[in-house]
């Protein structure tokens, strides 16, 4: 339907700004078919050009993947840089992700997007510039070969695989330190970031300059980082962010994802969070789940936090099957009640030692 449209398209502009552009304009067509060459259809391609001209636009993006043939084409066209979603996101990955096991991650699926892509773009690489959709592997690796980027598929892969045993190791570790383990999971922007601030400032060594970074953006977190908090009752445990999910995650990002979701196979309470303020929150809860459950993670015990109740003046009537709590983390509302259900959900669970 037109408003699934208008919402992709919105969750595209918030994707575009969380990579740094500034939006001049967007435009939707309707059509049943793909165009081989232009993928809108050349009429359209030509009006597009025109429009970029008039808004001095030097980058368009797609709200779908297209193929290199198809990117060639439109940037012959416009006359400016054409990126597709999945590029977008990996994009915004690859300037958020922090630690080097992340940026493999991304780069590796970076160059498996790519190498699918480089018939038809040819020679066109090398005069692409900067910018959305060339940081993180960098222009130099843009102008090689498949071949070289085949092989550098390969070294990535045999990285990830040395720095996975490392973490095992490290895991093991930590599950002798015997605290529990809970893990913030749910969509993008729910707040996740902003409960998590909130959380630590619980633990009995709280620093304020820990606090880790907020922002109104998607994905403001892609590493996973542990963190401790302490419990009404005084015992400490361990918290962790997880990425923000989207829809339409890049089928090579989920592959990337199970490894940065890592710690959540392991914790002991998952605290999914929700933005009762959004009206497509059931799907949102849906497609988190579809994540989970694609990552392997299904049978965990999992308190609903249905966040933002502040933003629907704390009224909603919600229906799961699971226990949950309705809270405002900006305005500290059922923070305590909040903090009291971990506690009552961790004591249920036992502490595995693996
Ligand atoms: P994340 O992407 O899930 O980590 O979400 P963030 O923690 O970055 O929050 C996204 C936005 O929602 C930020 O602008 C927060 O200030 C805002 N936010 C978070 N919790 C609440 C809340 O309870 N009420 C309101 N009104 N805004 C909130």
């Amino acid at each position: 339907t037109d408003i699934d449209i208008y919402d992709s398209m919105k969750e595209l502009e918030e994707l575009a700004q969380a990579a740094g552009t500034k939006i001049l304009g967007t435009t939707v067509q309707n059509k049943e078919t793909y165009d081989a060459a232009y993928y809108i259809g050349k009429g359209k391609a030509e009006e597009l050009a025109e429009l970029a001209e008039n808004m001095e636009a030097d980058t368009i993006i797609f709200n779908e993947e297209l193929s290199g043939v198809q990117i060639k084409n439109l940037e012959e066209i416009t006359k400016a840089k054409v990126i597709d979603r999945t590029t977008l996101i990996l994009d915004i990955f690859a300037s958020r992700a922090l630690s080097k096991e992340g940026k493999l991650q991304v780069e590796l699926a970076q160059q498996k997007y790519r190498s699918a892509r480089l018939i038809g773009l040819g020679s066109q690489l090398s005069r692409l510039g900067g910018g959305i959709g060339t940081r993180g592997p960098g222009e130099k690796k843009l102008e090689i070969d498949k071949r070289h980027i085949k092989q550098r598929i390969i070294d990535i892969q045999k990285e990830l695989k040395e720095i996975s045993k490392n973490r095992q190791t490290q895991r093991s570790s930590r599950a002798k330190s015997n605290l529990p383990l809970v893990a913030l999971v749910g969509y993008t922007n729910s707040g996740k970031s902003t409960i998590l601030n909130e959380i630590i400032k619980t633990h009995k060594d709280y620093d304020k300059e820990k606090e880790v970074y907020v922002q109104d953006m998607l994905f403001a977190t892609l590493d996973v980082q542990l963190r401790k908090a302490t419990l009404p009752s005084n015992s400490d445990y361990l918290i962790t962010d997880t990425v923000g999910f989207v829809s339409q995650i890049p089928h090579d990002l989920i592959e990337a994802f199970k490894a940065t979701l890592e710690e959540v196979k392991y914790a002991d309470l998952l605290l999914h969070v929700v933005d009762l303020s959004n009206d497509k929150y059931k799907l949102q809860m849906d497609t988190t789940n579809k994540v989970l459950s694609e990552i392997g993670v299904d049978n965990k015990k999992v308190l609903y936090v249905f966040n933002k109740a502040d933003k629907v003046n704390y009224e909603a009537n919600i229906s799961v099957n699971e226990p949950f709590i309705m809270i405002s983390a900006t305005k500290r509302y059922n923070i305590d009640k909040f903090y009291e259900m971990i506690e009552q959900m961790l004591s249920k669970s036992k502490k595995k030692v693996e």
